[in-house]
């Protein structure tokens, strides 16, 4: 059943936060009947970044090209992850024009300029007001897709993974409803994919991301397609409840899409 689809976002050891050679990710797409996988290794710009530096595109580049031509019964792709910074768009933009890409996601990982996860640590020995100190955020998550740089948005509702306790499911379609629904209107505007990523099934968070409240948002909007993905760091991660996420976006009348 997963042979039509791709895993939109994968990590490679050329990703400063996994070890996984190529191999072992191709041999579990074989394993799991997948159609293939876009390698989607992290790109980071801003020095105070960590993996900053760590990105080396020539040898990356080398190991795809060996492991593809290994490989020619999977559509393998070669893509990027980019953490996207509004103040770094120029070098952003200069990397990009000189690199050719499959599929090119943009993903925002810090809130201001501070990692998600420290945020939302010091966000809750603060006491911080969640409902409303998460607008930054989502407001890098529309300047990217405004941007025009990419071809999808990486895991919209990610800062959810990180908060103690687990938010109900609708708590971001509630109280950042505008903010969100700006950024899926520019999805639709722009045609940049709308990423739904299973990564939140392997920490047990039964909904990817974004949440359901926030795929039926979508699909108000008049979205009806979505690219899939897992966010796999490991072998085993790859395309983690594909299946139950694919029957129930179905039943959402949202289809799954193939980029790249
Ligand atoms: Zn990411
Ligand atoms: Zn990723």
């Amino acid at each position: 059943m997963l042979k039509a689809f791709l895993d939109h976002h994968t990590h490679s050891l050329f990703s400063w936060d996994s070890q996984c050679p190529i191999e072992d990710m191709i041999a579990s797409a074989r394993r799991q009947d997948l159609g293939g996988f876009i390698l989607t290794d992290h790109l980071e710009v801003h020095p105070g970044d960590r993996g900053y530096g760590y990105y080396d595109h020539e040898k990356r580049f080398e190991a795809f090209e060996t492991a593809r031509e290994l490989a020619p019964d999977l559509r393998l792709r070669f893509g990027i992850e980019v953490t996207h910074h509004p103040k770094h768009v120029d070098e952003i933009k200069t990397f990009l024009r000189s690199r050719r890409f499959s599929y090119v996601l943009g993903a925002v990982h810090d809130i201001g300029w501070e990692e998600v996860p420290k945020f939302m640590e010091r966000a809750e020995k603060e006491g911080d007001d969640l409902r409303e100190s998460l607008d930054p955020y989502f407001l890098d998550c529309l300047k990217l897709v405004e941007s025009n740089l990419y071809d999808g948005l990486a895991h919209l509702d990610f800062p959810k993974r990180y908060m103690k306790p687990r938010p109900a499911a609708d708590f971001f379609a509630q109280n950042y409803e505008r903010i969100i629904r700006s950024v899926l209107t520019a999805c639709l505007d722009m045609g940049v994919f709308l990423e739904v990523n299973t990564a939140p099934y392997r920490v047990g968070i039964q909904e990817p991301y974004p949440g359901w409240p926030i795929l039926a948002l979508y699909r108000r909007l008049g979205g009806r397609e979505v690219v899939l993905s897992s966010d796999a760091h490991r072998p085993e991660d790859l395309a983690t409840a594909f299946e139950a996420v694919v029957k129930e976006l179905s039943r959402m009348g949202i289809t799954v899409r193939n980029a790249g």
